[in-house]
C-alpha cells in the first residue's frame, strides 16, 4: 500500500535516525551497514502502519546478532612454522530454527563481512520456508597455495574450538568462499571425532557420509531457476540468451552449467585475477575443463585462453562491459558498481540474478531498479544452496537419501515459492521490485516469531 506524504516523511526521518544509530554502534563495518541499509529502506516504510513491530523494536533487535564467537586458530605449515589466524562465528538470529549459514575462508574475512552475511542469511533462510535461523562464520585464512596437509591442519584446529558452539539443534555450518568439499570433509571429520557422534551438523558433506545429491549444484541451479521465473513474467526464456557470469567457483560453475542445459550461451567467467571472454560460448566440454582446472588442479582462469582458441583474458577486470541479455554475478560482494550497471543497461541487459552475496553495490541496485531491469537479489536468487542444505539436514535426521530427481524437484519448487513471495510483497504496478519483495517476505516470519516470544 502506498504511504501518504506524511507517512513517507516520517519513514525517511526514521531511516536516517536508525542508520545513524546503527553506524555509531558498529563502527568500521561498511559491509554490515550496506546490508542493513538495503533492508531497512524497505522495512521502515512497511512498519509505518504496523504498530506491533515498531513498538517491540523488532528491527533494532534483528540488527543485533544473538552472539559473536571469536577465537584463535593455531596450526603449523609444511615448513613447521607456527601460524595464527582468527576464527569467528556470528550467530545472528535463531527465532525460526537453529542457526544455519556457511563458513568462509578468505584473507579479507573480518567481522563486518561476517555480520553482513549473517544478517542476510536470516532473511534468506526465512524465504526458503524451511525452519532455519541465520548465521555465518569463517576465518582470515587464505587456502590459495596451501597444501592439502596445511588445509587439513587448519580445518582441524578451527573445528577444535568451533565444535563446542554448534550442533544439529544449535547451529549447522556449511561451505562458502574457500570452503568447498575438501574443507567441509576435514571440518566434519574433526567434529565427529571430538563429539563422538555422527550427526548432520555440517551440510555440503560428501555423498558417502551424509551429503545430499544436488547440494553441490544447488546455489547455481537455483539462481538460474529464479532467473527463469523472473523472465517468464515477461514471456521470455533463457534459451538463446547471451549470459555473462562472474566467478569460477562453486556457484559460477553450476550457474553456467544450468544456463547451458537450458540453451543459453555463457560468454564469461572470472576469478580474482580477471575474466575470460569466449564469444563462441562456454559449452559443456569447456565447462568440464574449467571444473577440473578449478576443483582439482586449483589453477587460474587465465589458463583458459591457452586451451580454447578465440577466447581472451582481461587482467584485473570484471566482465560487465561484455554486452549481454542476462547477468549472473557469482564471485563476491561489491563486484558490480553503478558505472557497470549503467553500461549493462546501455548494452540492453534485461535481467540480473545474484548468485554471490551482495555482489551489486547499493547504487548499482538503484540503477537496475530505476531502469525496471528484472533484478533478483541474493537473498532470494541464491537461496537454493541453503534450501538444499536444509533438505540435507532432513535426510540426515530421517537416515535416508533422496534421489537426484527428488532433491532437484524440491529445489525448483522452493525457488518458485520464493519467487511468488517476492512478487506478493514487491509488486509495484506492472513492475516487481524483487528487492522489496524479498526483504518484506523474509522479514515477516522472523518478526512474528520474535513478537510471539516476548522481549528476549
Ligand atoms: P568459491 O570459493 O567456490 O568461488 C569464489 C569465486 O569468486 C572464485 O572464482 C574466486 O576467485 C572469486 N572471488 C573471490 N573473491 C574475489 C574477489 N575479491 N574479486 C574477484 N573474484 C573473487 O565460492 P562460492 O562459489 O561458494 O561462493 C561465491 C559467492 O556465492 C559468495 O558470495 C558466496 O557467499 C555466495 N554463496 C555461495 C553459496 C554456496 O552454496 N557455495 C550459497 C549462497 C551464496 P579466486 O579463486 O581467484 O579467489
Amino acid at each position: 500500500m502506498a504511504l501518504s506524504k506524511a507517512q513517507q516523511a516520517n519513514a525517511d526521518a526514521y531511516l536516517e535516525r536508525f542508520m545513524h544509530g546503527l553506524e555509531r554502534r558498529n563502527p568500521g563495518e561498511p559491509e554490515f551497514h550496506q546490508a542493513v541499509h538495503e533492508v531497512a529502506r524497505d522495512i521502515i516504510p512497511f512498519l509505518e502502519d504496523r504498530k506491533a513491530y515498531k513498538e517491540a523494536h523488532i528491527l533494532d533487535r534483528m540488527t543485533e546478532p544473538d552472539r559473536i564467537i571469536v577465537f584463535r586458530v593455531c596450526w603449523t605449515d609444511d615448513d613447521r612454522n607456527v601460524r595464527v589466524n582468527r576464527g569467528m562465528r556470528v550467530q545472528f538470529n535463531n527465532a525460526i530454527g537453529p542457526y544455519k549459514g556457511g563458513l568462509r575462508f578468505h584473507k579479507n574475512v573480518n567481522l563486518s563481512v561476517l555480520k553482513f552475511l549473517g544478517f542476510e542469511q536470516v532473511f534468506k533462510n526465512s524465504l526458503t520456508t524451511l525452519p532455519m535461523g541465520g548465521a555465518k562464520g569463517g576465518a582470515n585464512f587464505n587456502p590459495h597455495g596451501k597444501s592439502d596437509g596445511e588445509v587439513m591442519r587448519f580445518c582441524q584446529s578451527f573445528m577444535t574450538e568451533l565444535f563446542r558452539h554448534i550442533g544439529p539443534y544449535t547451529d549447522i555450518p556449511a561451505g562458502d568462499i574457500g570452503v568447498g568439499a575438501r574443507e567441509v570433509s576435514y571440518l566434519f571429520g574433526q567434529y565427529k571425532r571430538l563429539q563422538n557422534q555422527f550427526t548432520g551438523t555440517i551440510t555440503g558433506k560428501g555423498l558417502e557420509f551424509g551429503g545430499s545429491l544436488i547440494r553441490t549444484e544447488a546455489t547455481g541451479y537455483g539462481c538460474v531457476y529464479f532467473a527463469r521465473e523472473m523472465l517468464a513474467t515477461r514471456g521470455e526464456e533463457i534459451a538463446g540468451k547471451r549470459c555473462v557470469v562472474s566467478g569460477s567457483g562453486n556457484v559460477a560453475q553450476y550457474t553456467a552449467e544450468k544456463i547451458v542445459q537450458l540453451g543459453g550461451k555463457v560468454l564469461t567467467l572470472s576469478d580474482s585475477g580477471g575474466f575470460i571472454h569466449d564469444p563462441d560460448g562456454i559449452d559443456e566440454e569447456k565447462l568440464a575443463w574449467v571444473m577440473a582446472l578449478k576443483n582439482e588442479r586449483r589453477g587460474r582462469i587465465s589458463e583458459y585462453t591457452r586451451k580454447w582458441e578465440g577466447s581472451t583474458f582481461h587482467e584485473g577486470k570484471r566482465p560487465w562491459s561484455v554486452p549481454c541479455d542476462l547477468a549472473f554475478p557469482c564471485a563476491t560482494q561489491n563486484e558490480l558498481h553503478a558505472d557497470d550497471a549503467d553500461t549493462m543497461v546501455a548494452n540492453g541487459c534485461q535481467l540480473v540474478s545474484e548468485g554471490a552475496n551482495m555482489p551489486s553495490t547499493f547504487d548499482a541496485i538503484n540503477v537496475f531498479l530505476n531502469n525496471k531491469i528484472l533484478f533478483g537479489p541474493a537473498k532470494a536468487a541464491n537461496a537454493g544452496g541453503v534450501a538444499v542444505s536444509g533438505l540435507e539436514q532432513t535426510q540426515n535426521a530421517m537416515r535416508l537419501s533422496w534421489s537426484r530427481e527428488e532433491v532437484d524437484k524440491q529445489l525448483l519448487e522452493i525457488m518458485q515459492s520464493i519467487h511468488s513471495k517476492c512478487v506478493e510483497y514487491g509488486r509495484e504496478g506492472e513492475f516487481t521490485n524483487y528487492v522489496r519483495g524479498a526483504n518484506i517476505g523474509g522479514f515477516i516470519k522472523v518478526a512474528d516469531a520474535m513478537l510471539a516470544y516476548g522481549v528476549i
